[in-house]
């Protein structure tokens, strides 16, 4: 058996080695290192792809979730709704721009905000609401858009984790993950599911005002050149990043469904624990199958019920299975984030999902061997303590 990796990104770029290598030799001879033909080309890509009006490249998805704020033209004070339970690089940006980031709860099957907690923490300050497509499902957006527009707020979708992803609203109609709401950002980290060899990122919007707006902050606030209108920042997709992504977007369909069936595969070899909860495949319809594209799962990540998940992370780990346990520490107990308005009461689904969860490896290049392989060690370890 091949050895078992979280995410192999060798064994992708083995397959699309030509083209790539092709792409990044063109960009060093053509020495258009910023801001080159290739950005443009990407731009256009993935503008097609995702079916938005505007995509705006930048140096990473944490400065594309700041940028987009800045875009909205929050100001210190403003507060910020968004999920206890994510990544930091979500709360960091609010908190950095002086905005006041209010953490609420999350749903305890789709792992994404509760629209109730949402409801609860709205003030008349609260300017926006940041839901977070975590490990590659969307959030209600439905009801965050319907809450939205009730209460005259922004939404921003983080979709570092859902690039390619549908969205199925309550009515049946699909809309791409990140098209849905007024401003939206993602990552091209290499290990996300359309991944640079560096850092990369970008925001989309459908907002003609705001993506202008948008366009001059990425470049040190200049709408003409050495003319500075507002505070910007210096945020670039350099030309080889997108030379990498231009060569890999094509196959975005291809690795996600690739993704989808070896979740597929785990969630059948799960099917008869009782204690194991396996992740929700669509909103809408719940599995995964292969009409739906709503997960795309940047991550499988299992709840594991009256079992010692550490135990079991030691467990797999020493048979060489790598694993993860994202996230091990609420947003509202980092150092960083505590506020004395938080009452533990209100974060009961994410106090008890990251003593829970547990992520397996999920990657384009999965086989069923190596997927037989981490789910037996998986039920023997859980069947056996
Ligand atoms: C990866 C990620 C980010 C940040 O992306 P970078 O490109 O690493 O800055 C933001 N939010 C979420 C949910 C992420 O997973």
């Amino acid at each position: 058996m091949r050895k078992i990796q979280m995410v192999d990104l060798k064994g992708q770029y083995k397959k699309i080695k030509e083209v790539v290598d092709s792409s990044v030799l063109e960009v060093i001879d053509s020495a258009a290192f910023i801001n080159g033909p290739r950005v443009h080309e990407f731009q256009k890509n993935l503008e097609e792809y995702l079916g938005v009006k505007h995509v705006i490249p930048c140096a990473n998805g944490t400065d594309a979730l700041q940028i987009a704020m800045m875009g909205l033209g929050l100001k210190p004070g403003d507060e910020v709704i968004t999920a206890d339970f994510t990544f930091a690089a979500t709360v960091e940006v609010i908190a950095l721009l002086q905005l006041t980031p209010v953490l609420v709860d999350v749903d305890p099957v789709n792992f994404n905000i509760d629209i109730d907690a949402i409801k609860k923490a709205i003030t008349p300050k609260t300017k926006a609401i940041v839901p977070v497509h975590l490990f590659g499902l969307c959030a209600n957006m439905d009801a965050v858009m319907e809450l939205a527009k009730e209460h005259d707020l922004y939404v921003i979708e983080d979709n570092a984790q859902a690039i390619g992803a549908d969205y199925t609203y309550s009515n049946g109609n699909k809309v791409k993950a990140g098209a849905i709401s007024h401003v939206a950002s993602t990552s091209f980290f290499p290990s996300k599911n359309l991944g640079c060899y560096g850092d990369g990122g970008a925001i989309f919007t459908n907002d003609d005002d705001l993506a202008h707006t948008i366009r001059g902050i990425v470049n040190h606030g200049m709408y003409k050149r050495y003319h500075h209108d507002v505070v910007g920042v210096n945020s670039r997709l350099d030309s080889m990043q997108a030379a990498v992504l231009n060569a890999k977007l094509p196959h975005l369909d291809t690795y996600n469904k690739a993704r989808r069936s070896a979740a597929q595969k785990y969630n059948e070899a799960f099917r008869d624990m009782d204690n194991v909860i396996t992740p929700c495949g669509c909103n809408k319809c719940s599995t995964i199958n292969d009409t739906c594209n709503c997960h795309v799962f940047h991550q499988y990540t299992l709840r594991v019920i009256d079992v010692d998940r550490d135990a079991l992370v030691a467990h797999l780990n020493s048979q060489e299975i790598p694993c993860g346990v994202y996230y091990p520490i609420p947003l509202h107990r980092q150092k960083a984030y505590l506020d004395s308005r938080y009452n533990e009461d209100d974060f009961r689904v994410t106090n008890q999902l990251v003593k829970e969860v547990i992520s397996l490896p999920m990657h384009t290049e999965l086989d069923d061997e190596q997927i037989e392989f981490i789910t037996s060690a998986v039920k023997n370890f859980i069947k056996n303590n």
